[in-house]
């Protein structure tokens, strides 16, 4: 069982609470504080002195540290390099879209997938993110930042199907009324396709956007760039796909990102349309983020354009990402990366 506070549903609160002595309204108030981002019991004024000093010795308030905050000086994205309670660090993202602030969080420390394009799976997976550090990336960008979040999405490092229990429990608490109180469907859910947890997830039939990375035509091309496709290669994805929203009702998202030379050609869009055939998408097209380590290079600005030309005459909308933040690194992994070679490299060579 989850042992940190902020990570629990208000009733498992009640829980502890009960077992402490205290009457049930407490729970609500406990619950409340927290998702206020107190950073210590003595701030619940509401509580008794006493159970301020048990929770205090019992319970401890985690809070993660601002390492680097990077702001666009272009179009005021924030990029938030946090420090969690064990040293570790993880990337949070706020865009501000006409619709309202989106943080973009992060769901593990690293990841194991070993996408080919992607800076956040370089140095493999640490470990999975607790509910409450996600909760957190939510709340302490809120708090620093001073502008209120309504938008999320679950894009930026690591693999939130593979971390699936703490992220549905996250997706609960960040939605619960008492707390953040954010709409499921202001909510996005990207994964590289792990069929059996895309399964999973559409029986929960959640309110919230399923986003697919799928960067690929078919199984020639992706199994190039995305090792996870060997295990659950394009058909079987592709029919996850078809049953999340037959199960849902919610038009799948498709994330592409355009590799030039790779992914990006007219023959590729072509096959892409007819393996989508009658299953209500929407198209992402990132054109594709230079990462340092990596020979793969952004489609041309022509070659984008022409690919989304391609899929909406065929009635299938696509947008090409806009893209905040170049100037701050602020895109997955980037700046964690960035980061840690910094603190691994000899200090003469600082
Ligand atoms: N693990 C999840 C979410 C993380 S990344 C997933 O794979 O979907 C969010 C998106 O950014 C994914 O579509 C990912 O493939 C894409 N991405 C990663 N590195 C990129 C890069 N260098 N350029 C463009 N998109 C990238």
């Amino acid at each position: 069982m989850n042992e940190n506070l902020k990570s629990m549903t208000m009733a498992e609160i009640g829980g502890v609470l009960k077992e402490l002595g205290q009457p049930a309204f407490r729970a609500k108030q406990v619950f409340t504080w927290l998702h206020k981002g107190v950073k210590s019991y003595d701030e619940m004024s509401n509580l008794p002195q006493g159970l301020r000093a048990e929770l205090t010795s019992r319970y401890p308030i985690c809070a993660p540290e601002v390492v680097r905050k990077q702001e666009s000086q272009k179009d005021g994205t924030i990029k938030y390099l946090w420090r969690l309670s064990d040293g570790n660090c993880v990337e949070t993202v706020l865009m501000r879209y006409h619709y309202g602030n989106t943080v973009c969080i992060s769901s593990e420390v690293g990841c194991r997938m070993g996408c080919a394009f992607c800076a956040s799976t370089l140095g493999g997976l640490v470990r999975k993110l607790e509910p409450f550090e996600m909760l957190d990336q939510v709340l302490f960008t809120q708090i620093d930042s001073g502008l209120p979040i309504s938008h999320i999405v679950l894009m930026g490092i690591g693999e939130p199907l593979d971390n699936f229990d703490n992220v549905m429990r996250f997706l609960e608490l960040v939605n619960s009324a008492d707390g953040m109180n954010i709409s499921m469907r202001h909510i996005s859910l990207s994964t590289c396709g792990l069929v059996p947890k895309i399964d999973e997830l559409a029986k929960r039939k959640l309110q919230i956007t399923l986003s697919v990375s799928l960067h690929a035509p078919n199984d020639e091309v992706r199994n190039t760039i995305m090792p996870v496709n060997k295990a659950y290669p394009t058909e079987q994805l592709l029919a996850a796909c078809r049953r999340y929203y037959a199960e849902t009702s919610r038009r799948i998202s498709f994330e592409y990102a355009m590799i030039h030379g790779v992914n990006d050609s007219a023959e590729h869009a072509k096959e892409l349309i007819h393996r989508l055939k009658g299953l209500p998408a929407h198209f992402n097209l990132i054109p594709l983020n230079h990462v340092e380590e990596s020979p793969l290079k952004p489609s041309t600005r022509d070659a984008v354009a022409k690919f989304q030309k391609t899929l909406e005459d065929a009635g299938i909308p696509a947008t090409v990402r806009r893209t905040l933040g170049g100037d701050i690194d602020a895109s997955c992994g980037q700046l964690r990366r960035k980061y840690t070679k910094e603190r691994s490299a000899p200090a003469n060579s600082r």
